[in-house]
């Protein structure tokens, strides 16, 4: 299978049937587990079997979704969590405690930015933000002695800023910790964040992955790259014996799979936050299409930002795969085969042009979502920052009359009429 293209593992990876058995991922709809001895329960609550107990921890349905997941980023081991937030938490918090310091670039997602600057400050866990464009200096001078993971996202939500994979993941390694990709966006599709130095890649599978708007989940996966005991001062957690397990040394035992065992056996023991095994079968029926939807995406995204560019009545178009945008360069390098159906622009007229905007449109729908089979379309000021007024939202970065559209598969001719009516009417 590792020798296979993507979309071969896009439909087949993750779950191979032996005779007779059903051709679709059985949905595993079973809180728990049957054992025929309780020392055969016990092997597998001191982690020595591998199997299941308890699908608050583990599910086969979910097992299997993940290491198609992992199999489609080039990674070793991968688990499915309730939600993108959740694997963004997961991630971090697997290698950090109260004291720890992360690196992110600031160009994230607003509900990552809230997580990390607010609830993990929270828990003692401080971050330092730092602009995707800075130069290596600037990103070295943001490290401390107590960093512990650097944090980006391939093609930022909603910002559309491309990260330079290879300049974070320099950095993070020349301080011995590992570089954590959110790659939502591009999905391994388009961007294999790993090839290029990052060592932990994190989704929410609620976007392009599934798809279709259908269930809310997140993924992480590990390129089992990252030595923990060559930095063993700095990750206890992995390097140092689990009491909660009988003293089990994670990076010891576990080997590559270290972190995500890790994570599954500590973080979802305690925390939860396991995506439920029905929602994984719909992320998979979603996974199965990635390869053919992917690119439909990103060729109706560049269509509706070209055509938005050559519009009078358009001010600035933000799309990494637009000749002229400040990441187009970063984009041939990361995404060379196009990047994903999200376009923000901003047009003449500021709030008032951009509501009678969103009024006209008939075939784009109005909605909080991106990334799936739907176009969707977004005004921040007159819906989610609604609470800000015109300087505040100039400050944040978000002009008043930005509009976020989310290209799906529909004809883009029919996307590029309908954004025309609206403009014009
Ligand atoms: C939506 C999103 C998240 C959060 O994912 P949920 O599934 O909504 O929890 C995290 N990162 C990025 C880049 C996103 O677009």
């Amino acid at each position: 299978m590792d020798n296979q293209g993507m979309g071969t593992k896009c439909v087949q990876a993750g779950y191979q049937p032996g005779n007779g058995e059903p051709r679709q991922i059985p949905i595993i709809q079973s809180t728990t587990f049957k054992y025929d001895s309780s020392e055969e329960m016990g092997r597998l609550f001191d982690l020595e079997a591998e199997g299941y107990f308890y699908s608050r921890l583990q599910n086969p349905t979910n097992d299997q979704v993940a290491a198609k997941i992992a199999a489609l980023e080039g990674g070793v081991a991968g688990m499915l969590t309730s939600s993108g937030q959740a694997a963004n938490f997961f991630a971090l918090f697997n290698i950090c405690e109260a004291g720890s310091h992360i690196v992110s670039s600031s160009s994230i997602y607003g509900g990552t930015f809230n997580l990390i600057s607010v609830t993990m400050a929270k828990m003692g866990i401080e971050a330092t933000f730092v602009s995707p464009d800075c130069t290596e200096e600037e990103l070295d001078a943001a490290f401390r002695e107590n960093t512990r993971a650097v944090f980006g996202e391939t093609i930022a939500n909603p910002t559309l800023t491309v990260l330079d994979i290879e300049k974070f993941a320099k950095a993070a390694h020349e301080h011995g910790v590992p570089l954590i990709v959110d790659n939502t966006f591009p999905t391994p599709i388009h961007c294999r964040p790993f090839a290029w130095g990052a060592d932990i890649v994190t989704h929410s599978t609620t976007k392009y992955m599934d798809g279709h708007g259908a269930a809310v989940g997140g993924a992480i996966v590990d390129s089992g790259n990252f030595d923990w005991m060559a930095h063993a001062a700095k990750f206890p957690g992995l390097t140092q014996p689990d009491e909660s397990y009988h003293g089990i040394v994670y990076a010891k035992r576990f080997g590559k799979q270290a972190y995500i065992t890790k994570a599954t056996a500590q973080l979802m023991r305690d925390l939860g936050c396991i995506q439920s095994p029905q929602n994984a079968f719909y992320l998979n029926l979603g996974l199965e299409s990635l390869h053919v939807r992917m690119p439909r995406h990103a060729q109706n995204g560049l269509a509706v930002a070209e055509f938005l560019a050559s519009h009078p009545q358009v001010k600035q178009v933000h799309y990494p795969g637009l000749s002229g945008d400040p990441y187009f360069a970063l984009a041939q390098k990361y995404l060379p085969n196009g990047s994903c159906g999200v376009v923000s622009f901003e047009l003449e007229g500021g709030r008032e042009a951009a509501s009678s905007f969103m009024r006209r449109l008939k075939v784009a729908a109005i909605e909080t979502h991106v990334a799936d089979a739907r176009t969707c379309c977004l005004n921040p000021a007159t819906s989610t920052h609604r609470q800000m007024n015109d300087e505040q939202l100039a400050e944040a970065g978000i002009p008043a009359g930005l509009i976020r559209i989310s290209c799906g598969l529909e004809d883009k001719d029919d996307l590029i009429a309908d954004l025309r009516q609206a403009i014009e009417g």
